[in-house]
């Protein structure tokens, strides 16, 4: 008899309207690849609710199982790089976009795409990170390469309760970073301040229309929000500071003016996790395995089960989810 498996399938109708279904799928329904993995643990990040929503054109082949990243184990492999029972990775690559993802019990993927899930992780705690903790890493390691050390003065983190913001607040105070955390939720001050914000800051302080300059506020900062609020951390870094952008939370615009950079020579770090080359990638699981607290991972995450990802896929798009998401499947 042939294994099925549980799968949520997204469709488009002659009308170019998407549905969602959760369904039953085998191992010949899976698109070409030479690794196939049992996925253990997948997440549900801010593009996998744009994604099930239809909010933004995420998917871009029909019908098409979501999800862009999972970690589980090698059922078996034709790729040189890896067999049976390896624990893997998986990170975008377009992965729930355009080649079936991670809300099902099986994907086949290409094996380039993985990476080793490290010595000292579970398949849980990768997915508690998934691709919104690597691509706070990401945007650290973007930091470092421009000499944004703890000694150049404040680090600013926006949208600090969602994913990226709440792994990039607990990685950058880890390294010794003086921290400001803006938030549209004051409620979680105190959750911010465990994870080792030193100060908070609201979100209307930022998401206005902003001066050309500001007054310098910070060296550098991760910006998960975009807009309005990239161009008014943009305007408030310090002469030589850099800004990692990798989110578009408020909007996708940046309404800003060059004069932070011609002026105060302020760098602006492009992020992007899912085109990241290999040996990027590992470096930053390497970094989040020895660096990311693990108390506080667990305290920034929410586990549910694989019937709970359409709700969350909502929730995550309407800002209502604290932290990480991590999804058993
Ligand atoms: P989350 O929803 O978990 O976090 C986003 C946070 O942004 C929210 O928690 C909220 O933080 C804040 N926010 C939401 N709406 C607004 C708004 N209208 N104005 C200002 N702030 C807002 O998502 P993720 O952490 O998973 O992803 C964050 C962003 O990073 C997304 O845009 C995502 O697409 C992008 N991303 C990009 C990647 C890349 O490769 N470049 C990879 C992964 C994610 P608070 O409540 O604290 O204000």
């Amino acid at each position: 008899m042939t294994d099925t498996f549980k799968a949520i399938l997204v469709s488009r109708g002659e009308d170019k309207k998407q549905s969602v279904a959760v369904t039953e799928l085998t191992d010949a329904d899976l698109m070409d690849g030479d690794v196939t993995v049992a996925v253990e643990w997948t997440t549900v990040n801010y593009k996998d609710g744009l994604a099930i929503t239809g909010k933004a054109p995420v998917i871009r082949r029909f019908p098409l199982v979501p999800g862009v990243d999972f970690a589980g184990t090698v059922i078996s492999s034709s790729n040189p790089d890896w067999e049976k029972g390896d624990k893997v990775i998986l990170n975008g690559w377009g992965v729930g976009e355009t080649h079936f993802g991670a809300y099902a019990g099986r994907a086949r993927v290409n094996g380039d795409w993985l990476v080793p899930l490290p010595d000292n992780m579970t398949t849980r705690q990768a997915m508690a990170i998934g691709t919104a903790g690597y691509t706070a890493m990401l945007s650290v390691m973007a930091l470092e390469r421009h000499g944004i050390t703890p000694e150049r003065g404040p680090v600013v983190v926006t949208g600090a309760a969602g994913g990226v913001g709440s792994v990039s607040v607990a990685l950058l105070s880890r390294l010794g970073h003086h921290v400001i955390a803006s938030t549209g939720r004051p409620t979680e001050s105190a959750y911010l301040a465990d994870l080792g914000a030193a100060e908070i800051i609201g979100r209307a302080e930022l998401s206005g229309p902003a001066k050309p300059l500001g007054k310098e506020r910070w060296a550098g900062g991760i910006d998960a929000v975009g807009s309005h609020t990239l161009a008014n951390v943009l305007s408030m870094t310090a002469y030589g500071g850099a800004v990692a952008a990798c989110g578009l939370a408020q909007g996708m615009d940046l309404p800003s003016s060059v004069a932070p950079f011609i002026l105060r020579g302020v760098s602006l770090l492009g992020i992007d996790s899912v085109m990241a080359p290999r040996e990027l990638r590992i470096e930053a699981w390497r970094r989040l395995a020895d660096e990311l607290d693990r108390r506080k991972l667990s305290e920034l995450t929410t586990a549910i089960g694989f019937d709970g990802i359409i709700a969350a896929a909502t929730d995550i798009v309407d800002g209502k989810i604290r932290g990480r998401v991590v999804v058993e499947m």
